[in-house]
């Protein structure tokens, strides 16, 4: 069960990937991925699609988003499995979460304009389908296509993170709000890329407890964003806090990600993993039609 190649997380056009839910279910096939999710960021309207991609490939699918959660002053993002996305409460949290991004990226782009990076939102625009969902993404795009950086990294450095002349402070979700949707709606909520925060030993130890208390059940123990040293602390942390390990890439792109789909290492022995709580099975073998 542990071995499952499963992959519990990754982005579409819907958020801020930059492939469509069927080109990402085609992907995740041909990496082998036998357990698959798209999580966008605070966005369910890929899921459809990527349902009916799955099936037809003949690979188990679980429905997924990606909340973005303000906590101690922090952006956390939240995963959300196995929920059912007609779930009225949760839609209108998605929307009240996405409901703030134009007006971010206006002042985003004010930002930049005062360094001498004019038409940034017109530039970003350029590289978003959904359009609610404008994301920090779409503008390092837009600055590493006009040649501003090499990298969507290094904008993120120079431009996009706190402090820098195109980041704009944003109130995202509340923990208990965040997982209560996800768990209203039947689902699992898990903590992604716990290893990315910059949180204190004490600030870490309240996320953790408080999404605990809130109903959270799982940690992300393997990510694309994790080396040897965040898995092995983050699974220590699962069994302390009695959580189950979610397994996921948090690919993007094939240009930018780092890691593949489907290509973590196993999730260890001594954990459990997280789709031992969701409700999936592999789609049987499509019938090959008998021509006589
Ligand atoms: P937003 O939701 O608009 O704040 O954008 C957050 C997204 O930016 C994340 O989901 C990542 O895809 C991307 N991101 C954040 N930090 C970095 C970074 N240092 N380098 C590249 N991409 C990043
Ligand atoms: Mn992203
Ligand atoms: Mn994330
Ligand atoms: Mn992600």
């Amino acid at each position: 069960m542990n071995l499952l190649n499963a992959d519990l997380h990754c982005h579409s056009r819907f958020s801020d990937g930059t492939l469509s839910p069927t080109e990402l279910a085609e992907r995740a096939s041909a990496q082998g991925v036998a357990l698959w999710a798209l999580t966008d960021h605070d966005e369910i309207r890929g899921l459809a699609e990527a349902a009916a991609a799955a099936q037809t490939l003949g690979m188990g699918f679980v429905n997924g988003v990606e909340i973005s959660v303000t906590f101690a002053g922090e952006t956390v993002h939240i995963v959300g499995l196995g929920f059912d996305a007609t779930d009225a409460g949760l839609q209108a949290g998605l929307a009240h979460t996405r409901g703030g991004r134009l007006a971010r990226a206006q002042g985003m782009a004010d930002g930049l304009a005062k360094v001498g990076l004019p038409g940034a939102l017109e530039g970003a625009l350029r590289y978003v389908s959904n359009p609610d969902l404008v994301s920090r993404t779409h503008f390092a795009r837009w600055l590493v296509e006009t040649g501003v950086c090499s990298d969507t990294g290094a904008v993120f450095r120079r431009y996009l993170t706190d402090g820098k002349p195109g980041f704009v402070p944003h109130r995202w979700a509340g923990l208990g709000d965040a997982v209560a949707w996800i768990t209203r709606a039947g689902g699992v909520a898990v903590i992604a890329h716990p290893g990315r925060y910059r949180f204190s030993v004490n600030e870490e130890f309240a996320l953790f407890s408080e999404f605990k208390a809130h109903g959270g059940q799982g940690v992300e123990v393997l990510t694309g964003s994790h080396g040897p040293a965040d898995t092995a602390k983050y699974s220590e942390m699962a069994l302390e806090f009695g959580l189950l390990a979610s397994r996921g890439s948090d690919f993007h792109s094939p240009s930018e990600s780092r890691i593949e789909l489907g290509s973590l290492p196993d999730l260890s022995a001594t954990l459990t993993p997280v789709w031992q709580a969701l409700k999936w099975r592999a789609p049987q073998q499509r019938l090959t039609p008998f021509s006589a």
